[in-house]
């Protein structure tokens, strides 16, 4: 058996062995109406499998179930919730094979990188796992004396979790494990393009024992149809979203009428800051990492590269040197960099925005068209002169094109920086380290990678500031999204 062969007799028993079907208080269940809807291969156009198209009775029922299962799983105890969440860490790493490899074939990223978000997913849980035995209260003596107060914290309740196509395992268990480690129950909606890594997820999360009802998996094609009536129902209490900003303001607006909580982590558009004194080869290992991550299909991607005067031609030349070497295939292929673009629509934006930018004046470097064939291809791109006026440095590109911007001084890149109504992350590269700490308070961004190009990390807090979300994912904060602070006055 050739070795082609022997992928696509993995792929196919991956792609048999996942469920497709809803989960709803702890079983596997078609949706009322019997409908399903295609999950397709990025890389090659073809149908991988049908899934449960919910309406929004059975987005009810689902809610329902977390309803039903809150006050239990709120008594549970604090071990046995780090319990629950370490158990469904080592089932991630037993199955990480079969999870990548169906990970690359729905969302197309190589295979390497979906093994690499698995680990990453994986250690949501074990930091919340350790988090849910932190949750702390307080006991103090009023100011005036005599009076007691003490604080305690409580799950939030029934949760509703919507979460985006680009990260589709990590970004469930960075909302699966607070909430699960803050004892609240959800009901989680993934993005229609990448069910099959949640759905899997479903399958470890109940096979790590977490109760009937505890997590509940809605697949669906109507979103809006589906989400809507349950935000709307008052049952739940927390709604937390990863997404555009676009459809993050719509949400926030059907929140508002049951003033649901809600955490948001919204678009980006950020900022990749080299300054003449960085380290030339570190700033392109960095911008490369910003960039390429997941084919430049992340919030966090280096958006606007602004490179110094005193170097910028030479930056732009090593970068274009080292996105060009990359290689460009199938995620599921031995030695792929950079995979296919999410679907056409994805790749149709990153067209427009590169022949938006040339029109106006952009060099192009390498890259820059792309390929015919089947597939959502689109090659390493590195653009120069890109004018400021130019919609790619203003939309987020999603996609592997990295514009190269001049800049002369400090305060005119800060400036630039913070022209945004985003706020996400930023990115300073330079070897002065007073410059470093004075432009990384001056960035309006949620967080700043100084002499790096990745911030993500479980235990640091993810989030953004402006139009880029509310709240913060991860860190020793991430679960307080998850829970109120109740007080109690006592009088002695
Ligand atoms: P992207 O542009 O990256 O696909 P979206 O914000 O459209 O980002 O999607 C992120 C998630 O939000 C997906 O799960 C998607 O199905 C869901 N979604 C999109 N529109 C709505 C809506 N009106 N209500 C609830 N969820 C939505």
């Amino acid at each position: 058996m050739s070795f082609s062969n022997d992928r696509s007799v993995r792929s196919a028993r991956v792609l048999d062995a996942v469920p497709t079907q809803l989960l709803i208080g702890g079983a596997w269940a078609d949706p009322a109406s019997g409908a399903t809807f295609p999950v397709s291969n990025p890389a090659t156009g073809e149908e991988l499998a049908r899934v449960a198209d919910a309406t929004p009775d059975d987005g009810r029922r689902a809610l329902d179930a977390a309803v039903d299962a809150q006050a239990g799983f709120a008594a549970t105890a604090p071990r046995d919730r780090y319990d629950m969440l370490m158990r469904a860490y080592d089932l991630l790493h037993e199955r990480i094979d079969d999870l990548a490899l169906l990970m690359t074939l729905e969302m197309g990223k190589p295979l390497a990188e979906s093994r690499g978000e698995i680990a990453y997913a994986a250690e949501f849980f074990r930091h919340f796992a350790s988090e849910a035995l932190r949750i702390d209260g307080g006991y103090q003596t009023a100011p005036a004396g005599g009076a007691r107060f003490l604080v305690t914290k409580q799950p939030v309740g029934p949760c509703l979790l919507i979460t985006p196509w680009n990260f589709p395992m990590a970004m469930g268990t960075r909302k699966i494990g607070p909430a699960i480690a803050a004892g609240c129950t959800s009901v989680i909606k993934p993005a229609p393009q990448t069910p099959l890594s949640m759905l899997a997820l479903g399958q470890i999360l109940l096979d790590a024992g977490v109760p009937a009802g505890v997590v509940n998996i809605v697949t669906c094609t109507d979103a809006n149809g589906v989400m809507e009536p349950l935000i709307r129902s008052g049952k739940a209490r927390k709604l937390s979203f990863t997404g555009s900003t676009a459809v993050g303001k719509i949400l926030l607006a059907q929140c508002a009428d049951t003033v649901m909580r809600t955490s948001m982590e919204l678009g980006g558009n950020a900022p990749f800051i080299v300054f003449d004194d960085a380290e030339l080869d570190e700033a392109v290992t960095g911008a490369m990492a910003a960039k390429m991550r997941n084919m430049g299909e992340a919030c966090t991607a280096a958006n606007r590269i602004y490179a110094q005067q005193g170097v910028a031609d030479e930056f732009a030349r090593r970068l274009s040197t080292a996105m060009s070497a990359l290689q460009v295939g199938p995620g599921v292929e031995d030695g792929t960099q950079v995979g296919p673009l999410i679907d056409d629509a994805g790749r149709g934006k990153v067209v427009d925005l590169v022949a938006d930018a040339t029109a106006r004046g952009a060099r192009v470097l390498t890259g820059g068209a792309a390929p015919d064939g089947p597939g959502f291809f689109y090659p390493p791109t590195v653009l120069v002169d890109v004018p400021t006026d130019a919609r790619m440095a203003r939309e987020e590109i999603f996609g592997p094109v990295a514009s190269v911007i001049p800049f002369a001084t400090e305060d005119e890149v800060v400036a630039a920086a913070n022209d945004t109504p985003y706020g996400l992350v930023s990115y300073v590269f330079t070897n002065d380290l007073r410059r470093a700490l004075r432009v990384a308070e001056r960035l309006e961004s949620g967080m700043v990678g100084l002499n790096q190009g990745v911030v993500s990390n479980p235990a640091a807090p993810f989030g953004g500031i402006k139009e880029s979300g509310l709240g913060r994912e991860g860190g020793n904060v991430g679960i307080d999204e998850f829970l109120e602070v109740k007080y109690i006055g006592i009088s002695v």
